[in-house]
C-alpha cells in the first residue's frame, strides 16, 4: 500500500513537468508509466490553463533539471557556479558536470535502472573507480576512468535485473564491458545523448537574473 502511494509521488514529478523523466526504471519505458495516459499535471487545478511567465518556464526548467538527477537545489546551484567559472556555454558545462556524476555514469551504463537505484549502488560501496571503492555519488568521473561494480558484487540482483531489463541507449562517451560489469570513460561526458530534453540556456537565464 506505501509502496503504491510512493510510486505515485514518483509519477506525479512527471506529470507536473509533462514530460518523462525516468525516475523509475523499466516502468517509464512501458505503457505503464503514468504520463503515457495522463498528459495534464497533478492536483485539483492541474486540468486549468496557466499562462506561463518566461520566469516559471524558466523555474520549471531548473526543476525538472535537478528532479532528473536527484539533486537538491543547494548543490545544483554549486553546480551552476562551478558551470560559470568553467571555460565554454555555462548551460553545457551545466549538464556536463551532472552527467559527470558517479551515479549517472552508473546509471548510464545500464548497471542500474534508475539514477536512484545508480546512487544505492554507490551509497552501499558497490561501486569502484579505476579499481578503488568510491562511495560518493556526487563524485566526478573523467575521461580515462574505469566505473565497475565491485568484484564481489558482480552478482548483486539489482545489477542483474538492470541488465536484463529494458536497455537504454549507452551514451558515445561510454564503453560499457556488461560481462566484466566495467564501463571506461573514453571521453568527457556531454548531455547530447541525454534521454530528456533539458533547456540549459532557459537554467542559465533563471540564475542570472
Ligand atoms: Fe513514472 Fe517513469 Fe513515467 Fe515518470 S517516466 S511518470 S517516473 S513511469
Amino acid at each position: 500500500m506505501i509502496m503504491a502511494r510512493y510510486t505515485d509521488a514518483v509519477c506525479k514529478l512527471c506529470r507536473r513537468e509533462k514530460t518523462k523523466l525516468f525516475l523509475k526504471g523499466d516502468r517509464c519505458m512501458t505503457d505503464r508509466c503514468s504520463v503515457e495516459r495522463r498528459t495534464f499535471p497533478p492536483g485539483e487545478h492541474g486540468r486549468r490553463r496557466v499562462k506561463e511567465s518566461d520566469y516559471l518556464l524558466q523555474l520549471r526548467e531548473k526543476q525538472k533539471t535537478r528532479r532528473v538527477y536527484g539533486i537538491m537545489e543547494r548543490q545544483f546551484r554549486s553546480y551552476y557556479r562551478q558551470a560559470l567559472r568553467e571555460k565554454g556555454k555555462t548551460g553545457e558545462n551545466l549538464i556536463r558536470i551532472l552527467e559527470s556524476r558517479l551515479d549517472n555514469v552508473v546509471y548510464r551504463a545500464g548497471f542500474a535502472s534508475s539514477r536512484k537505484q545508480a546512487r544505492q549502488l554507490v551509497n552501499h560501496g558497490h561501486v569502484t573507480v579505476n579499481g578503488k571503492k568510491v562511495d560518493i555519488a556526487s563524485y566526478q568521473v573523467n575521461e580515462g576512468h574505469i566505473v565497475a561494480i565491485a568484484a564481489k558484487n558482480k552478482g548483486l540482483d539489482a545489477v542483474k535485473a538492470a541488465l536484463s531489463g529494458i536497455q537504454r541507449e549507452v551514451p558515445g562517451w561510454l564503453q560499457v564491458d556488461k560481462k566484466k560489469l566495467e564501463a571506461i570513460v573514453v571521453e568527457r561526458p556531454a548531455g547530447e545523448s541525454i534521454d530528456v530534453p533539458i533547456r540549459d540556456e532557459m537554467i542559465v537565464e533563471l540564475y542570472s537574473r
